[in-house]
């Protein structure tokens, strides 16, 4: 893994004006972002993970400037996007590329296939005529479509096969960085595991970088160098894939792994259940955010935020219990 950072998050917060009734004139907000930072270096896979509703897909599309950020800085390839007029973001689209959950609702079903892969490659005048026909083929090649399924439209395929044209469409302009939302939680089991291969050996082709977002921590934690665990807006611990498996130290991500099933079939972990459900953005609960649900509970954890601190070698986390201050 090379040292320098494609990605540079800081302090990200993305909050949504909510009235507080419908005659109300106050505003409040929910805070569905609230000051995330980190890093994706070059070449690596950057899990993003947690249970629905904790930020992590308004993150990435803050991040992709799909969503304007209330705050905060997105250093990529060494410029701040966040300050780019609307020409200059145009460039940088082209290096940072993104793949959604549902590929059906995110491919025009009124283009054929030709038509989905062929548009970025038009739109940013990289190629046309024949030139244009060849990367076409050749990007449908690459992802394991037949050269002529280019004539039929999304519906005509599986769910597997729609999440290989969307692969096809972000890497035609040969980005840099790939965010991956969900990628394969639509998809059924044997049909994950062969887009997650796919998106392995483009990786090693192309030498992409990927910010891999899901609700899945045994999904992430298969393709993912680093992870980063999110909860109600904010970050609760990152560390190496590995780390984070075998020496969890959140008791949220100890909660999340204890869903996740063992390798081993005879092997048994006790499953920690969570008391109630995760609170409302709109108004988090003060401290720690994950007290009113958190089995380690101390009176400073009502009280005083924990902030994400080194426990150890690139792993970092959110609690009292682990010194943050
Ligand atoms: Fe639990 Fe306190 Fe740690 Fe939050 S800071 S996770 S409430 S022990």
């Amino acid at each position: 893994m090379a040292l320098l950072p494609l990605l540079q998050v800081r302090d990200l917060k993305k909050y949504y004006p909510i009235k507080k009734s419908p005659l109300s004139r106050t505003k409040v907000f929910a805070k569905a972002v609230d000051g995330i930072s980190f890093d994706i270096f070059r070449g690596e896979t950057f899990g993003l993970v947690g249970e629905s509703g904790c930020g992590k897909t308004t993150a990435a599309k803050a991040i992709l400037r799909l969503e304007k950020a209330t705050a905060g800085s997105v250093i990529f390839d060494g410029i701040d996007i966040m300050q780019l007029d609307k020409a200059a973001m145009r460039q940088v689209r082209r290096e940072l590329q993104v793949v959604f959950q549902d590929p059906y609702s995110s491919l025009n079903p009124r283009m054929t296939v030709e038509d989905i892969v062929a548009e970025p490659l038009i739109v940013h005048k990289a190629a046309k005529g024949k030139e244009l026909a060849g990367k076409v083929a050749e990007l449908l090649d690459i992802v394991g479509l037949s050269r002529n399924s280019g004539e039929r439209y999304p519906h005509e395929f599986s769910g597997g096969q729609r999440q290989r044209i969307g692969l096809a469409r972000a890497l035609a302009l040969q980005p840099k960085l790939i965010i991956l939302d969900e990628p394969v939680s639509a998809l059924d089991v044997s049909i994950q595991s062969q887009i997650i291969n796919l998106l392995e050996d483009l990786q090693q082709q192309f030498k992409l970088t990927y910010l891999f977002i899901a609700h899945d921590l045994s999904v992430v934690n298969h393709i993912s160098d680093r992870v980063a665990v999110m909860y109600l807006g904010k970050l609760a611990e990152i560390a190496s894939g590995e780390e984070l498996f075998s020496n969890p130290q959140h008791p949220y991500t100890q909660a999340l792994l204890s869903s996740v099933p063992l390798p081993d079939p005879a092997a048994k972990r006790e499953k920690i259940i969570l008391p109630g459900n995760v609170p409302s953005p709109v108004n988090p609960p003060w401290g720690c955010r994950f007290h009113t649900r958190c089995p380690y509970k101390m009176d400073i954890c009502t009280q005083k935020e924990p902030a994400l601190n080194a426990v150890g070698d690139s792993h970092f986390v959110a609690c009292h219990l682990t010194g943050s201050n």
